[in-house]
């Protein structure tokens, strides 16, 4: 991310929100972006993304200048959202009928079943959205994120609406995600135990409209314990 500066526009007239922002996030880490509410960070996801165009500055992925959506990002969000009238299954697999329209069905299931047992949500393949509690979609809505295999998943606030608890259980599978699938990955998060537990990196957004941001590196990979923290 190259001197990103970005306003929205709104009725009471332009409102900065970042200004000359540069980073590099290096290829298979795994970083975590925290910063005070309304800093920024949603916004800076929608421009890697390639959601929205910053007013200024260049966004690279690999080197390539980002110019649109692309199938190479995965996302997650706060609120996970699942489509009812398909199965936990089918949800999975809807990013892979997108880009891989040529995938034999049994493949697509296949990928989408190792997945869903990998974050412990075997045996729910056939459930429906809403007879799953809000820790299990949001492992199922990990499963989507990465079931096309991104080089690029961003996790905007992925655990932020779960008790502590399922938070906890959920940063062991994203430990255990990672081992199989080391995605380069930027998680947006307010809490800082989760992003030491997760990131090899953590970048702190900063000022308003943010621009400074200082970085930390946090040693232990996938093999940190909660104790650690
Ligand atoms: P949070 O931690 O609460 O999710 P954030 O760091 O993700 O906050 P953003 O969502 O990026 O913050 O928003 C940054 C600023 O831009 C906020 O002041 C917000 O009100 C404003 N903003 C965000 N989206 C829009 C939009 N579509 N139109 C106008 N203003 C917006
Ligand atoms: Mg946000």
């Amino acid at each position: 991310i190259r001197h990103v500066t970005h306003a929205y526009k709104t009725p009471a007239g332009p409102l900065p929100v970042l200004n000359d922002l540069s980073l590099a996030i290096p290829t298979g880490a795994f970083c975590a972006v925290v910063g005070p509410s309304g800093c920024g960070k949603s916004t800076l996801t929608r421009l890697i993304a390639g959601l929205m165009k910053p007013d200024r500055g260049e966004v690279f992925l690999h080197g390539e200048p980002v110019r649109g959506p692309r199938s190479t990002v995965g996302m997650a969000f706060q609120n996970p959202v699942l489509l009812e009238w398909r199965s936990i299954l089918d949800n999975v697999i809807l990013p892979l009928e997108i880009v891989a329209p040529r995938m034999a069905r049994r493949d697509r299931e296949a990928r989408a079943r190792e997945l869903l047992a990998l974050v412990g949500l075997e045996g729910f393949e056939a459930k429906r959205p809403s007879e799953l509690s809000g820790g299990m979609r949001q492992r199922a809505s990990l499963c989507r994120a990465i079931v096309h295999k991104p080089e690029v998943l961003i996790l905007d606030e992925p655990f932020g609406a779960l008790d502590a608890f399922t938070r906890e259980d959920l940063w062991q599978t994203m430990h255990a995600l990672r081992r199989e699938e080391p995605f380069t990955t930027l998680l947006i998060t307010h809490d800082l135990r989760e992003s030491i537990f997760l990131a090899d990196e953590v970048i702190v957004l900063s000022g308003r409209p943010a621009t400074a941001q200082y970085r930390m590196d946090v040693p232990g990979g996938t093999g940190r314990t909660l104790d650690d923290l």
